[in-house]
């Protein structure tokens, strides 16, 4: 297939060159020319821009920072995009920006699923993120080849932006882990108890999960090269903020972690790992 890949930043560098190795003609675009370089370095094709992108393409992925850059973006897929073309935005972004793409590429015969991924930048080099997807089934079913050659669990959960309500909720359990890991290090740490041999018995038990087996190390060392960075996280948690207002509910931990997140930006850790939330639980303690 032909396919238009724009933004190819820590995930969609990986992701376009995966779908290179599936067989498939790339042509990628980003804002950053040493982006691009990189994907005709790996395969694909660089291109001038959005237009020259989705010219000709099967199917168009976005793999964007934020809301204002699909919003920005999207508009050009849906006019030079092929008829009956397939645009899967795969950005974190806020689920109304979801609809109204799909409501705009519905009204120009063009196919659009929001599709966000977990798994981070390992997930996207080895091929194995999770994939939630919104939109109409008969669309979702046509992506499952492309989004197969991305991820190990593609999962439709519902209509038009319910990808993104899926990975809001993804977020803000992610977020409120880290944020609780962070205080057992300094629980730890404050009781003079060696934080890798109790983080090693959490990470066995009932309180293990995936934050625990992949960062506690790392957290105790203090590394916190990005990874996914305090920005898009602290974005993240607006996004499921501003979910739970639209749905009339109450998410009371949430609300904290994102202050803790927006305390990360302020204390200027923006561009660390999310990780990094270590430095504000230890900062509130002196
Ligand atoms: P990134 O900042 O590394 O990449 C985004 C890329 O988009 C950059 O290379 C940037 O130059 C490019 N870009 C920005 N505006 C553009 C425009 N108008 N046209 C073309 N290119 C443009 O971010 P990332 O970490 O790759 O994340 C991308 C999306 O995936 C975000 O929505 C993020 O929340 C989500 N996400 C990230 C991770 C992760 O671990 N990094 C995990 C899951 C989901």
């Amino acid at each position: 297939m032909n396919i238009g890949f724009i933004g190819l930043g820590i995930m969609g560098s990986p992701m376009a060159a995966n779908l290179v190795k599936a067989g498939h003609a790339v042509t990628g675009y980003d804002v950053s020319a040493d982006r691009v370089e990189q994907l005709a370095g790996l395969g694909g094709k660089g291109a001038a821009g959005v237009v020259d992108a989705v010219a000709g393409a099967d199917v168009v992925i976005t793999m964007l920072p934020d809301s204002p850059q699909v919003e920005e973006v999207a508009p050009l897929v849906v006019e030079y995009g092929k008829p009956n073309l397939l645009y899967i935005d795969m950005s974190t972004i806020k689920p109304e920006t979801s609809r109204k793409v799909a409501r705009q590429a519905a009204a120009a015969g063009v196919r659009a699923l929001d599709a966000p991924v977990s798994g981070g930048e390992r997930g996207a080099i080895d091929g194995t993120l999770s994939i939630m997807v919104g939109g109409d089934a008969e669309d979702v079913a046509a992506a499952g080849p492309v989004l197969g050659s991305l991820g190990t669990t593609v999962v439709h959960v519902g209509p038009a932006g319910a990808g993104q309500t899926v990975k809001a909720a993804n977020q803000l359990v992610v977020g409120g882990v880290y944020g609780l890991v962070s205080e057992a290090i300094v629980l730890l740490e404050a009781s003079g108890v060696d934080p890798v041999a109790g983080l090693d018995v959490l990470a066995a038990g009932l309180a293990g999960s995936r934050i625990l087996e992949l960062k506690r190390h790392t957290m105790v060392k203090r590394e916190f090269a990005p990874g996914f960075r305090i920005d898009l996280h602290h974005k993240d948690m607006g996004i499921a903020v501003a979910a739970a207002r639209e749905a009339g509910v109450s998410l009371p931990l949430t609300g904290q972690v994102a202050q803790l997140m927006a305390a990360a930006r302020a204390q200027g850790h923006g561009s660390l790992d999310h990780s990094a939330l270590l430095k504000v639980i230890e900062r509130l303690n002196g």
